[in-house]
């Protein structure tokens, strides 16, 4: 690395993503693409000769970007946003720049410290029990995403419960056998992802979901099959809540739920990986009512907090039950520091080793927004779903599937009650519609049967004209749709 050169370079990237920002609007923006077109306009080989950096960039411009879906469209509403900002691509840069591997404490002292700082300010923000910050004997830890995060949470509850078994003589090839795990149906598949790496997903009990409760997992439903299982002779051990699912943001009722686990003694994880920002803001902190009852709580700033992905943050009560589960002591990483237990080495609260200085971002965000800034940051876009809902109950032809949430809004077509499948079909085709113009895009979920689409306001410019171009867009739609079926 040649610095003045890198210097140059550095410069031609940053007008280049600028230029990008700046044009953001002319492209479509879910990608037109068909599978496989990278293929015939790229070499087989890699060069054998090194190439111009203006002659890759042109590259981009003309082969890659048409297969890039805009996420950083202020016209993106589908899925959940994917934020970004200037003191996020700040953070981001240094953190690149910088390119330092802090695993442990001592491989940078300043990206073990500065991490656990900024996960104790933001678990301030969003007034988590002070045994989830430093201060109280829990540990903030940053993990790439939540389905990182769920997995370590997982693993340590798995190895607390199998001790348990174990110590009654039960071998432990045999004892997660018999540990058995509780989500319910709108909880993020990450869950099963991660019960399948942990070996339990044999016994991961699926709690069946409906519009009684707007989709939010029923205590009495859980019970019960707790129940079930201990007169089987299972051993429940880790309950998933979610605060904003991923199909229309439900809330599952913390407090009741963390009363079950702790009287079963399950290890109860909170999944806020969208939803969760939004609790920085007092009007929202409600939904969080009975997270002191958890063992673990995660939240993706990098959904809805103005963050460059990566960057999942999870708090745990007890960190020793994730070191006891993730804990390697090599030779190669041996240092006074670790030896005299004076420190903790990240890498110990994590699955890699390996791991990038993300705390950097976070902190230069709360540093260049301030807490007002990003609690009005939250608040402009749930404004602007408020305004969206009202609009759709306020149409005579549309309908909100399930009440809004934070800033997600599913709704759909009305259809006759007696042709539930034709009212799908229908809703299916306006989705695409309104997709293939390019000009927004949205996507959709399932709910009891019901084809929904869902719109995420979230994305870091959108503003309350892009949802009213967005609405425009969609009835235009479906005026066609109308007059030719
Ligand atoms: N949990 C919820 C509620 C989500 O909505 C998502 C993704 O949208 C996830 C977990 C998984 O997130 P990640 O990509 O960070 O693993």
């Amino acid at each position: 690395l040649e610095v003045e050169e890198w210097r140059r370079c550095a410069h031609q990237m940053v007008d280049f993503i600028a230029d990008y920002y700046r044009d953001i609007a002319t492209f479509p923006v879910r990608s037109q693409v068909e599978p496989g077109y990278l293929k015939a306009l790229l070499p087989e080989a890699a060069p054998e000769d090194p190439e111009k950096l203006d002659d890759v960039l042109a590259d981009v411009r003309t082969k890659i970007l048409p297969g890039i879906t805009h996420w950083q469209s202020p016209s993106f509403f589908a899925y959940y946003p994917s934020n970004g900002s200037t003191a996020g691509y700040l953070g981001e840069m240094l953190s690149g720049g910088l390119n330092v591997i802090g695993f442990s404490w001592i491989s940078s002292p300043a990206a073990t410290e500065l991490e656990t700082i900024v996960l104790d300010w933001l678990g301030k923000l969003l007034e988590l029990p002070q045994q989830f910050l430093s201060c109280g004997g829990g540990s903030g830890v940053i993990q790439g995403t939540a389905s990182e995060a769920v997995c370590v949470v997982l693993l340590a509850a798995r190895r607390r419960s199998a001790l348990k078994l174990m110590a009654q003589g039960i071998l432990e090839c045999e004892a997660f056998g018999k540990l058995s795990a509780y989500v319910s149906d709108q909880t993020h598949f990450c869950v099963q992802k991660a019960a399948q790496i942990a070996g339990v997903a044999a016994n991961l009990r699926v709690i069946p979901t409906d519009s009684s409760t707007n989709f939010a997992l029923s205590p009495s439903a859980l019970r019960k099959a707790l129940a079930e299982d201990i007169a089987s002779g299972y051993t429940p051990f880790f309950l998933c809540g979610t605060v904003g699912t991923t199909s229309s943001a439900a809330v599952d009722p913390l407090g009741e739920l963390g009363d079950i686990a702790q009287e079963h003694e399950l290890w109860f994880h909170v999944d806020a990986a969208y939803a969760g920002n939004a609790c920085i803001c007092p009007e929202n902190r409600h939904n969080l009512e009975g997270v002191d009852k958890a063992d673990s709580y995660c939240m993706n700033p990098h959904k809805w907090l103005l963050c460059n992905f990566d960057c999942s943050t999870l708090w745990v009560k007890h960190p020793k039950f994730l070191t006891d589960a993730l804990s390697t002591r090599p030779e190669v990483l041996r240092n006074k520091a670790t030896d005299a237990n004076a420190v903790v080495d990240l890498k110990d609260l994590q699955i890699p080793l390996g791991r990038r200085f993300r705390s950097l971002k976070l902190w230069f965000i709360m540093r260049l927004y301030g807490a007002s800034g990003l609690r009005s940051y939250i608040r402009n876009h749930i404004s602007a779903a408020k305004h969206l809902e009202s609009l759709i109950i306020a149409s005579d032809r549309f309908e909100m599937v399930v009440p809004r949430n934070f800033s997600l809004v599913c709704f759909r077509l009305k259809a006759h009650e007696d042709d539930s499948a034709r009212g799908n079909t229908l809703n299916a085709t306006l989705l695409e519609a309104v997709n293939i113009r390019g000009e927004c895009f949205l996507t959709h979920t399932i709910l009891d049967g019901v084809y929904t689409l869902r719109m995420a306001v979230g994305s870091t410019r959108t503003e309350l004209q892009h949802v009213k171009d967005a609405w425009a867009i969609i009835n235009h739609e479906a005026d066609r749709l109308i007059s030719i079926s």
